[in-house]
């Protein structure tokens, strides 16, 4: 089977790659194993040093990944690299504190000596997206190789050549062969990759759907996941918020990656006393957003990923009006092949609605209102998702208790955009999956803690 890379901004086939055959994955898949027997018994420090060498390598080549990326998925260009710096931060946080997570820790027993040992488990396959074709496949990767694991990346289809990019990037790094290679498949090969023996564990960023055909597959056969998957995150903005930040930054976080990120903003939940006036401003500066080629300097919004997704978005934006939803801003589709969708605002969002219930992928907001505090935190809970959220009030320690004890959610900001750092946890409750990626506790997600006991 071919997998075409298809530029999002004029539908122009970029590349057609060959799929690797069923002969060629099982033969990559031993040869990770065969380096991982090595790896797995590498010194720490060499580990740290090959990442930060990983680190070079991708602040070199940022100029050309990030051009990569505004190719494939129409990612503007200084979005593209400031994602690929984060990605060498990564490297180098894992390369400074790996060895102090992985420390053994001693604890007092009856025994003459006991401890809690971290050890590699071998081979995690992972299954990534395309919205952040090298973050998501780095904060997955700097944490795996660091704790002596190796990596096999079943990219998303339409970035193929982001997914070879990587694992060129950790070769020049200078690691040893095959510690992480690239399998060239479609996802109806995933369910057979699983199931190889020398595969310990699988993590997966992506929608609900492919979340769950993935853990079923991996649960029956015992096998570990991480999943990372979608959110519908709301922010609540309080009586006594700043609206001037509060708007910006709400605006800021519904356009990330043009609308395409799992921690995105979704719905914003406004106590009613302020409703008007933040609707009047996160209008304004959702129309001062410039939406266009990804390679052109100042742009703000790219096209979508591909044309299927900013289709089906559409339809989504359509259902919402039908249901009572009223779009103040956007909502049309360009001429045009290509991907491309105009920031949206939907005001009169209510329960039921689908702009509420699900996750609407691309650059639209839902401004809900809420009667009061207590209805604006009970609105923002009222999903099925739980991956981030967020509180705006000018009363900090009032925005720490809602935040802290109040707000269903992995991460929770008060005053700022929710964002994932390197250094803390990153991850969601119910069906936004479960583990977590970075920090001490990503590193821990894809080891054997083991016990250890002298007599
Ligand atoms: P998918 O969840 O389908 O794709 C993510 C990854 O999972 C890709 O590598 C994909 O491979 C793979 N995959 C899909 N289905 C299966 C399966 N049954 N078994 C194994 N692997 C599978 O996302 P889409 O690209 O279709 O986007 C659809 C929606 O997913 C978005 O609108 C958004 O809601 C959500 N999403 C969430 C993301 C997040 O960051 N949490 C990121 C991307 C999407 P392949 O590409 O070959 O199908």
């Amino acid at each position: 089977m071919d997998i075409f890379s298809v530029n999002p901004s004029n539908g122009k086939t970029i590349k057609k790659y060959t799929s690797h055959s069923d002969k060629q994955v099982e033969k990559k898949i031993k040869q990770t194993h065969t380096a991982w027997l090595n790896w797995r018994n590498s010194p720490r420090a060499e580990r740290g040093r090959l990442l930060k060498a990983m680190a070079s390598v991708l602040l070199e080549r940022k100029d050309e990944l990030s051009n990569l990326m505004a190719l494939e998925m129409g990612k503007p260009l200084k979005q593209g690299i400031a994602e690929i710096e984060k990605c060498a931060a990564v490297c180098e946080y894992y390369a400074a504190n790996a060895a102090d997570f992985l420390k053994d820790q001693l604890i007092e027993t009856d025994a003459r000596k006991s401890f809690v040992t971290f050890q590699p488990l071998g081979i995690v396959l992972a299954i990534m997206p395309w919205n952040f074709p090298f973050w998501q496949v780095f904060r997955f990767l700097a944490p795996a190789l660091a704790a002596g694991n190796c990596g096999l990346l079943k990219h998303a289809s339409n970035v193929p050549g982001c997914a070879l990019a990587i694992e060129d990037i950790v070769k020049a790094a200078g690691f040893p062969q095959h510690v992480f290679q690239t399998l060239l498949v479609g996802s109806d090969k995933v369910d057979a990759i699983i199931e190889n023996k020398h595969i310990q564990a699988v993590t997966l960023t992506g929608s609900t759907g492919a979340g769950q055909k993935v853990a079923q597959k991996a649960g029956s056969l015992i096998k570990k996941t991480v999943l990372e998957l979608g959110g519908s995150d709301a922010y609540v903005v309080l009586e006594d918020a700043d609206l001037e930040l509060a708007a910006e930054t709400c605006v800021n976080s519904r356009l990330i990656n043009a609308g395409q990120s799992c921690i995105a903003a979704k719905r914003f939940i406004v106590v009613k006393e302020v409703e008007k006036e933040f609707t009047r401003l996160f209008v304004e500066k959702m129309k001062a957003k410039k939406i266009g080629d990804p390679f052109e300097e100042g742009v703000d919004v790219g096209p979508q990923a591909r044309i299927d997704l900013r289709d089906e978005l559409h339809q989504q934006i359509k259902q919402a009006i039908k249901q009572g939803a009223k779009c103040v801003l956007g909502g049309e589709v360009p001429k045009g092949i290509n991907a491309f969708y105009p920031p949206t605002v939907l005001t009169k969002v209510k329960e039921g609605n689908i702009a509420f219930e699900e996750e609407l992928f691309g650059p639209v907001a839902s401004i809900i209102s809420a009667k009061d505090e207590t209805d604006a935190i009970r609105l923002a809970n009222k999903s099925v998702f739980g991956l981030g959220s967020a509180v705006f009030t000018k009363n900090i320690s009032h925005g720490e208790l809602i935040a802290c004890t109040r707000l269903e959610a992995g991460s929770c900001f008060v005053n700022s955009q929710v964002k994932s750092d390197s250094r803390l946890p990153f991850g969601g409750i119910k069906q936004s999956g479960y583990g977590r990626e970075l920090g001490l506790f990503g590193i821990h997600e894809f080891v054997n803690i083991k016990t250890v006991f002298i007599a």
